[in-house]
């Protein structure tokens, strides 16, 4: 049996930072996957559906173009182009990762599982690894609605493999991956119905941010459906597949259904090695990404700690800085993520929802980007800046950028939490004019205790 002294199972975010640094160190490495190199980002995440953002927002520029003096006389969606496209860019981020795998590792494709706590099978072979990394993602969790099993319904991976524009989209699931998914189609020119079973959409947001959500979606004639409860789907002979909820039944040419994510860990016999795991299947840590057999490693979405490529790397980092003895730790980091809608939702720390949950006094700022000037000039003046400052000592707890550039903006909030600086410190910084950051300073002006909000 061949030994090394790291495995790791499964070519998620965190690879790459991790693999550079142990190569330099000359340590002999097996990687295991058993799909496509680069995980879920690359290949059905974050990258193939920005890219298809892209297009969509094209389009939806010159449909706008008279608006802005461009009289454009006709256009229409080529979605083999567009879908050319996003294929082009993933295969490039792929095919490069898996060039520097075969080069730098020794590479094994294949489902890798575990048959002790040192020892991996793949496809009948087995390695030995002195410290193994689990690295293995998540994947859609399948819906269990009556007569799903006779409809072909499609999940992130399936939609981005389509090979026609729907005509309608129905979307089981008004959450991140369905709301971008929503956008982006209806731009393409698809017709979309969104069904959500909670009375919001995005609902783990401020129902403020998540109503400025819908109404950017319904201005563009999505179709929102809340407290929405799917009793059944069903499908006909002419292909057309129904939604059938408590209010009714809508019926569309396909189905993408997104109700939340579930771990890829089970196939990996963790019980062969004693790693423990909570009833929904992600892998238990430490705050180093430890499992509870100390030579195993978690990282990434498959440990419950994050979902986003973002905090996959970071886990990375803590990985490395707990192999050389450093003090990096998983609980360092603040929330931060970006729904990818346009305008764009960015946010950082905590809702105002979650300030109140946890009892923590705030003052709350707010600042409509329809006064914002660089909005104005672009005429995306949609949405609204909120940023919630600690009572007690002046810091800040939390923001959301809802609008144009907001997943740029963000960024100067998110280095001021990590750094813990006062408000009174970006109030006091000079900002490049005609930019929505530049605002930002502007916005604590309106700092107000939340009953005045
Ligand atoms: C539609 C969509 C859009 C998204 N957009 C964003 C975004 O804009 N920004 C953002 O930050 N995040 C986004 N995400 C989330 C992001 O993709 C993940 O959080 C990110 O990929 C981190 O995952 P990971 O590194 O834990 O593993 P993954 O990237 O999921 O990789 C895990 C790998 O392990 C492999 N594997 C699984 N089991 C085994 C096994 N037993 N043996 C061998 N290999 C195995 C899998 O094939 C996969 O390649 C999006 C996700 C989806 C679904």
């Amino acid at each position: 049996m061949k030994c090394y002294d790291v495995i790791i199972i499964g070519t998620g975010q965190a690879t790459g930072t991790i693999l550079g640094k142990l190569l330099e160190q000359k340590q002999a490495i097996a990687v295991v996957e058993s799909d496509r190199v680069g995980g879920s980002c690359v290949n059905w995440g974050c990258t193939p559906t920005k890219t298809l953002i892209a297009s969509a927002r094209s389009a939806h520029m010159i449909h706008r173009g008279s608006e802005f003096g461009i009289e454009v006389s006709s256009y229409h969606t080529n979605f083999a182009n567009v879908m050319k496209r996003v294929n082009s860019i993933r295969n490039e981020a792929t095919k490069g990762f898996t060039a520097w795998l075969k080069d730098t590792v020794d590479f094994y494709p294949g489902i890798g599982s575990f048959v002790d706590a040192h020892t991996i099978a793949i496809e009948g072979k087995h390695i030995h690894g002195d410290l193994i990394v689990i690295h293995t993602g998540t994947k859609a969790r399948i819906p269990d609605f009556p007569g799903i099993e006779s409809v072909p319904w499609l999940d992130n991976k399936g939609i981005l493999a389509l090979k026609e524009l729907p005509s309608h989209l129905l979307i089981i699931g008004g959450s991140y991956i369905g709301l971008e998914f929503a956008q982006a189609f209806r731009r393409l020119d698809s017709k979309v119905t969104i069904f959500e079973s909670s009375p919001y959409v995005i609902s783990r947001e401020d129902e403020e941010i998540s109503e400025i959500a819908r109404s950017i979606l319904e201005d563009e004639e999505i179709e929102i459906i809340t407290s929405a409860s799917v009793n059944s789907v069903s499908t006909k002979s002419d292909q057309q597949i129904s939604v059938h909820y408590q209010g009714g039944t809508v019926t569309g040419s396909h189905l993408l259904v997104g109700i939340g994510r579930i771990p890829n860990s089970d196939g990996l016999h963790l019980e062969n090695a004693g790693i423990e795991h909570d009833d929904r299947g992600y892998i238990t840590v430490d705050d180093e990404c430890r499992t509870s057999v100390p030579h195993i490693f978690a990282l990434g979405d498959v440990n419950g700690k994050g979902a986003f490529t973002h905090t996959s790397v970071h886990d990375g980092q803590v990985f490395l800085s707990a192999l050389s003895g450093g003090s990096k730790k998983i609980s360092d980091r603040i929330p931060t993520y970006s729904l990818f809608i346009d305008p764009p939702l960015a946010r950082v720390g905590m809702s105002e929802k979650q300030a109140k949950d946890n009892n923590i006094p705030y003052l709350v700022a707010t600042k409509e980007m329809a006064t914002v000037s660089r909005a104005k000039e672009k005429d995306e003046t949609k949405g609204r800046i909120k940023i919630l400052v600690n009572k007690t000592n002046d810091t800040i707890i939390g923001a959301a950028v809802f609008g144009v550039g907001g997943d740029e903006v963000i960024a100067m909030i998110a280095l001021a939490m990590q750094a813990g600086l006062r408000y009174q410190t970006i109030q006091d910084t000079v900002i490049p004019h005609p930019t929505v950051a530049e605002l930002i300073p502007w916005v604590f002006s309106s700092l107000h205790t939340e009953e005045q909000s």
